[in-house]
């Protein structure tokens, strides 16, 4: 890439890219450009059935292929995004083109679900579950097999809204996911009113759970009042085997982070796929834990 021949460059530009994930104003006017010219593009991080050690899905996240500054990840222009509406059109890019990636994979006889990552102006566009009924009918995409992430504090900005939004995109069929679950201030009752088919527990607690018996006992009863509310869990933030087989235990559907595999270009996620269910079938046969 650019970034990667021109090191000098990235020194010297490098020191513009402020650290509390806000671009400079000259950044964000090179945002909509970057859209039009598919600077703007997904990785994909393997969701792995915790029992069976099989990948069942895919989280697309998106990322900036600067030609200066190199990969930016989406702490570094997706708040500028929300702020000035053009989160919009690029939900609408991404949601397109991790379709038409599901697409491709489910003609090559691999039905991975793929995840979208939502933000509140998608909730509080009531045009947005059409669009959504649109994108999938181009790409011929199975509606059970797209996944849209919302967090608990994205659908409190204006619940009466998004809440109409949400039960349109849970009637077209698709599957909703509240995203770091745990993080937000939300009470039961409001996310039972969540026409959500899954928790993703935030990895903060996740990650804390090897050393920490609090962040143990959070996901535990986590895992517990979903499997109450009819709902399945996420780990998000894997990083080890340890935390796999301890969610294993405490009977969490899925997993997901680094520890399994990280975000890749679409061009390597099946090498990727394909090492983790190897990698997995040592695993979790090695320490059977009778019921
Ligand atoms: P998220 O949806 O909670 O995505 C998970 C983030 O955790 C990703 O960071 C992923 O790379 C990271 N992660 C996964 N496993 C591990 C792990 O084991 N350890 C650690 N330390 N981190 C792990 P990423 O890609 O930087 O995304 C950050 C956030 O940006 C996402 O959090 C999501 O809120 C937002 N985002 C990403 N893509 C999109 C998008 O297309 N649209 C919108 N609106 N937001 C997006
Ligand atoms: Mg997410
Ligand atoms: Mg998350
Ligand atoms: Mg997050």
């Amino acid at each position: 890439s650019a970034a990667r021949s021109r090191p000098d460059r990235v020194a010297r530009y490098s020191g513009r890219l402020p650290a509390d994930g806000t671009l400079t104003p000259h950044l964000m006017s090179e945002l909509p450009a970057a859209l039009a010219s598919d600077q703007i593009v997904l990785h994909y991080q393997p969701q792995v059935a915790v029992d069976t050690g099989q990948v069942i899905g895919v989280e697309a996240l998106v990322r900036w292929q600067h030609p200066v500054h190199g990969l930016l990840p989406p702490a570094a222009f997706i708040p500028a995004a929300e702020r000035t509406g053009l989160i919009r059109p690029i939900t609408r890019a991404v949601l397109d083109r991790a379709l038409a990636y599901a697409a491709d994979l489910h003609a090559d006889g691999r039905r991975l679900a793929v995840s979208v990552n939502l933000s509140v102006r998608d909730l509080l566009d009531a045009q947005f579950p059409q669009e959504v009924e649109q994108a999938l009918a181009r790409h011929g995409v199975d509606r059970s097999l797209l996944e849209l992430e919302v967090t608990e504090s994205m659908a409190m900005v204006d619940p009466n809204r998004s809440l109409r939004v949400l039960h349109d995109l849970a009637e077209l069929g698709v599957r909703l996911s509240v995203d770091d679950y745990g993080t937000g201030y939300s009470s039961l009752a409001y996310l039972q009113r969540l026409p959500v088919q899954r928790l993703k527990i935030d990895r903060s607690f996740v990650m804390g759970m090897v050393h920490d018996s609090a962040s143990v006992a959070i996901v535990r009863s986590t895992v517990e009042l979903a499997r109450n509310l009819g709902l399945t869990v996420v780990a998000e933030g894997v990083e080890d085997d340890a935390t796999l087989l301890a969610l294993r235990d405490m009977g969490c559907a899925v997993a997901q982070g680094f520890g399994l595999g990280r975000p890749v270009p679409a061009d390597r996620l099946l090498d990727v796929v394909d090492a983790i269910e190897r990698r997995l079938a040592g695993v979790l046969a090695d320490t059977l834990v009778l019921p």
